[in-house]
């Protein structure tokens, strides 16, 4: 026999969890479908932060910023490209979302920057780590606090309309056994199509031999499953290419190690750009380089307030030697060009102006703290822009711009909000800003 629910939530990343917790307190009924054997989707792989504008932790660390500037930021670095609405609402309920999280155990108060942003509003944990883990694992406290559903290895195959509205999902179990469950909401959270290649190199044919960021999972099943019920889709061909992936594992060097005052040098040893432009700009010009590859080098000021940075030591690919001279010699560079730029960007710091590139932010402290380090990168698939439509209530949104009744979503699955390219730190807070008003909104109307 068929299993009620008010509100299916497709997938488990933050966006899925995020809108599971708060349609749960709003009274529903919910269930959690994920397909991948473990909770936590891409989210759990998400390294600097969530932007907020006008927080509470801003304030308290005397960081004087403004919605306005947040909003003006990033529809520049998603070159004017963002649904305006959607990005508006975006920008309204960063606070808000920043105070949800603090309220359900999960403060988010450190505070970075990311490229592209002028102000340090990149929302962190206390100690610095990576935020991904951290936000999944206290996501999913708040999961078993209120006893939700969540079931693994379990795909959704199909949204069922019933007279024009969803009626329910049919899944597919870990043995393969297919069943329905009714609900009037369904929240389709289902992320990105990175680690789809095919799907990439359909829109963007020159991706193809790119490594991703992404975890398996992010294969853009919901997009399909939301266009057989009539969603339209926008941005498809806007897939971000994050500029510092280490290529032998894919491991993505955090915007938080540039953030925290590394530079990026390429391998005759220049600087060759503003390490804090958007990943777009960036990730071009390493490609534009004759290795298409850079180096990603610091000190040990910056590893000290990295805890992302003693991870990637630990996973073996960082190079590490006492001075710049012996890491020259490892990572097969002239000691000379390295040193000279050093001294010089370590001048720039000084005088708070870089007179090469331009970079304004993150000149933290001049780069002269023993032992130095290297990590060889280039760009990889890291974010898929486009999705699926929806209106400022997350309801998806068909060819007209009307809504498909009980049909709702949040997070990466959804297209519009980040315009042609989005800014680190932003993702987070899409999945979580969107995911509370999914889970409101399906709630309110499964049960009215
Ligand atoms: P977001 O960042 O938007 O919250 P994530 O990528 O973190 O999204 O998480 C999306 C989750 O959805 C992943 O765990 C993925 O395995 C899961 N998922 C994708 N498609 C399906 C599907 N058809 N059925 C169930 N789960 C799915």
């Amino acid at each position: 026999a068929p299993q009620n629910y008010d509100v299916v939530v497709v997938g488990s990343g933050g966006g899925g969890l995020a809108a599971a917790i708060q349609a749960s307190d709003a009274g529903a009924h919910v269930v959690i479908i994920e397909k991948m054997p473990t909770i936590g989707g891409n989210t759990i792989k998400a390294s600097v932060g969530m932007n907020a504008a006008e927080t509470r932790f801003q304030k308290l660390k005397g960081i004087e910023d403004n919605k306005e500037l947040f909003y003006e930021e990033t529809l520049k670095g998603g070159k004017f490209k963002n649904n305006p609405e959607l990005l508006r609402e975006f920008v309204n309920l960063a606070p808000e979302a920043i105070e949800w999280l603090a309220t359900n155990g999960i403060e988010l108060n450190d505070i970075t920057i990311t490229g592209g942003m002028s102000i340090d509003r990149t929302h962190r944990p206390a100690d610095r780590s990576a935020v991904g883990g951290f936000l999944i694992s206290g996501l999913v406290k708040n999961i078993n606090q209120r006893n939700i559903e969540v079931l693994l290895e379990t795909s959704v195959a199909e949204i069922l309309l019933e007279n024009g509205a969803v009626s329910g999902v049919k899944v597919v179990d870990e043995y393969n056994d297919t069943r329905i469950l009714n609900a009037k909401s369904v929240i389709v959270a289902t992320g990105g199509f990175s680690a789809n290649r095919e799907m990439v190199v359909k829109y963007r044919p020159e991706l193809d031999g790119f490594v991703t960021t992404n975890h398996k999972g992010a294969t853009g099943s919901g997009i399909a499953m939301l266009q057989n019920i009539g969603a339209e889709t926008v941005d498809m061909g806007e897939i971000q290419i994050h500029p510092t992936v280490e290529q032998t594992t894919s491991y993505l060097i955090s915007e938080a190690i540039r953030g925290g005052g590394a530079i990026l040098v390429s391998q005759a040893g220049q600087r060759f750009y503003n390490e804090m432009e958007t990943r777009d700009k960036v990730s071009a010009e390493i490609i534009a380089l004759p290795e298409k590859s850079a180096w990603i080098i610091f000190d040990d000021q910056v590893r000290a307030n990295n805890k992302a940075a003693d991870e990637y030591i630990a996973k073996g690919f960082v190079i590490s030697a006492p001075t710049p001279h012996e890491l020259a010699v490892k990572i097969n560079m002239d000691q000379e060009t390295l040193q000279t730029t050093l001294g010089r960007y370590n001048q720039f710091v000084e005088q708070q102006k870089d007179e090469d590139f331009g970079r304004t932010t993150a000149l933290r402290h001049p780069l002269n703290q023993g032992p130095y380090y290297a990590i060889r990168i280039a760009p990889g698939v890291h974010h898929t822009m486009g999705g699926v439509t929806i209106n400022t209530d997350t309801a998806v949104l068909d060819a007209q711009k009307q809504v498909i009744n009980g049909a709702w979503a949040a997070g990466e699955v959804v297209g519009g909000i980040h315009g042609a390219n989005r800014i680190g730190g932003n993702a987070v807070a899409d999945i979580i800003i969107f995911g509370i008003l999914a889970g409101r909104n399906a709630a309110a109307y499964a049960k009215r």
